[in-house]
């Protein structure tokens, strides 16, 4: 493992790049004029990460780019990009919680570990990933995918949504898929995470097989068109970067064995 920890610059909400040999590559010049670092940890990265955040009220060093984290998963290895979101996960908590949310006096960072702590009150605040279920509903060859307005034309994606306080992960998943589309499910089988850092949710797919009663019922305020698709006839999906990808890729890789 190297010892120079990797730096992520972040100038607002971007992470700066440079020129490099072979395209782009993390900014890597002087951090004079640094607001706010901070040691990131070695996660299961090759090497640590290093936070450097500079003002967006002064202009960015010569030579650099600055590229929004989901423009940058075109130029990172997957890990080092998921090292990047926490930069900016950090960088987003630490903005947050400057000041205690229970009595309002200024919080005094802690170094052994991610908190603000309040000297008054003793809160202490923890950067909180916000947990969300993903999954793939399927019958069959068949997989349930909706699209909500903001997708690009055409495309459809797994059924997603928000753990709410006093929920298992597996009542969520029920409530959000008939909340969204009316279809009960059972049969939940956990896949896998992954952060997403859009602001901060950890996304957590699952499998889970329909009941004999497929008839949608498409909840217009969550989702602009919900339908089953096949194996043959599958619309245009996420990118190679979100698990929802991943959900709807494995379900294609089992069926095509069949
Ligand atoms: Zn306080």
């Amino acid at each position: 493992m190297s010892t120079k920890p990797r730096r992520f610059f972040i100038r607002g909400h971007k992470l700066l790049f440079q020129q490099g040999d072979s395209g782009l590559r993390l900014y890597d010049g002087p951090d004079t004029g640094a607001l706010y670092r901070r040691d990131l940890g070695d996660l299961e990265a090759d090497c640590a990460g290093e936070l450097i955040a500079l003002s967006d009220q002064t202009p960015p060093p010569a030579g650099c780019v600055e590229i929004s984290l989901r423009g940058a998963f075109a130029h990172l290895p997957e890990l080092v990009w998921v090292q990047a979101g926490r930069a900016m996960q950090i960088l987003d908590w630490h903005h947050q919680h400057r000041y205690c949310g229970r009595c309002g006096e200024k919080t005094v960072e802690q170094h052994e570990e991610f908190a603000m702590l309040c000297p008054s009150c003793g809160l202490r605040s923890y950067p909180r990933p916000t947990p969300a279920v993903i999954m793939a509903v399927t019958v069959g060859d068949q997989i349930l995918l909706g699209r909500s307005r903001h997708f690009p034309e055409g495309m459809y994606s797994t059924l997603a949504g928000f753990v709410e306080p006093g929920e298992t992960l597996e009542n969520a998943v029920r409530r959000e898929v008939f909340e969204e589309t009316g279809i009960i499910v059972s049969g939940i089988r956990y896949f896998g995470s992954q952060p997403w850092p859009f602001p901060n949710s950890l996304m957590i797919g699952f499998f889970a097989e329909a009941g004999r009663n497929r008839v949608i019922h498409c909840n217009n305020r969550e989702l602009e068109d919900a339908c089953w698709f096949s194996l043959d006839n599958l619309p245009s999906l996420p990118g190679q970067m979100s698990i929802a990808r991943r959900l709807i890729d494995a379900f294609v890789s089992v069926n095509r064995k069949k």
